[in-house]
């Protein structure tokens, strides 16, 4: 009998534990060990590397990633409640789970974490987008996580892999783009989880690129793409007018006609016009 087998399933230990979901934590739980499994294979092969998980809750995700054979996962978790939950798990793998009780936006888990480094969560959706905007903006490329396996609302998920010209496409999507690799591995209907949340949801895996997919200064490259988006209505002449007196000089430079507007300008040439306005070294 393998681990995973020995351990209650997820409805008896919600009742033993009376973790009765709380809206204030964006608790949608997983139940499903079949679907948890799946998740956790989308995060690519665990087997040699420590895992971060945020928001394990009652361990769904937790024991899919530990049964898919990640080396070690570290759990941080805000809701006290589920702590006895998760030292089961603990003890049904012996050596291989820790847990932190503790808010993901403040408790840094770097310090007990080896590389190489991959990043699972089922996360409250807005914790989840501040967390992944974090991920994405270190100080130095490249950061200390492989991969990262996300579940968001379906919308912020599409907007995370969007390409020019559509709805969903903007700051995020350069973003992530920027310096990973970004795609929709998996879908999922309100019923996957207990309480169903309003929306759908989808698992977003990125990949961490060696360097920036092309040269900018991360400041310079933000900054035009925030004006650029804050307006998107606006032709960039206008709507980059506060970045620099002469955007206009800029845009015609790298070949932007100055009348387009942000949601039809690709990731390579932000960059181009990044640099135009502050070149690299
Ligand atoms: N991973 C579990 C699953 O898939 O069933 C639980 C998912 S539930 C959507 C989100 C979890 O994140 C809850 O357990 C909640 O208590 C936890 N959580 C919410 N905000 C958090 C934060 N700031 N830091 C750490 N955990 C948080």
């Amino acid at each position: 009998m393998s681990a995973i087998d020995s351990l209650p399933p997820l409805r008896e230990v919600i009742e033993t534990h009376q973790l009765l979901a709380r809206k204030s934590l964006g608790q949608n739980f997983l139940l499903d060990l079949n679907l948890t499994a799946k998740i956790a294979r989308q995060a690519g092969d665990l087997s040699e590397c420590d895992v971060l998980e945020i928001g394990p809750g009652p361990g769904g995700l937790t024991r899919g990633l530990l049964a898919e054979g990640a080396r070690r996962v570290l759990a941080v978790e805000k809701d006290s409640r589920c702590i006895p939950a998760l030292a089961e798990i603990s003890d049904a793998y012996p050596g291989r789970l820790q847990v932190i009780e503790g808010d993901a936006l403040e408790v840094n888990p770097l310090t007990h974490l080896t590389p190489p480094i991959r990043i699972a969560a089922n996360l409250p959706y807005n914790v989840g987008t501040e967390l992944l905007v974090r991920w994405l903006t270190p100080k130095a490329w490249p950061p200390f996580w492989q991969s990262l396996t996300l579940m968001f609302q379906r919308e912020v998920a599409e907007r995370i892999v969007a390409v020019p010209g559509s709805k969903a496409y903007g700051r995020l999507a350069l973003l992530a783009q920027w310096r990973a690799d970004a795609r929709i591995v998996l879908s999922l209907p309100p019923e996957a989880f207990s309480p169903p949340p309003k929306v759908h949801s989808a698992v977003v895996h990125l990949t961490a690129l060696d360097s920036p997919r092309y040269p900018a200064d991360a400041g310079t490259l933000n900054k035009v793409v925030a004006a650029a988006f804050n307006q998107r209505r606006k032709m960039l002449r206008a709507s980059l007018k506060s970045v620099s007196p002469d955007i206009e000089d800029h845009l015609t430079a790298v070949g932007i006609p100055p009348t387009e507007r942000a949601e039809q300008i690709g990731l390579e040439a932000f960059c181009a016009l990044a640099r135009s306005l502050k070149p690299l070294d």
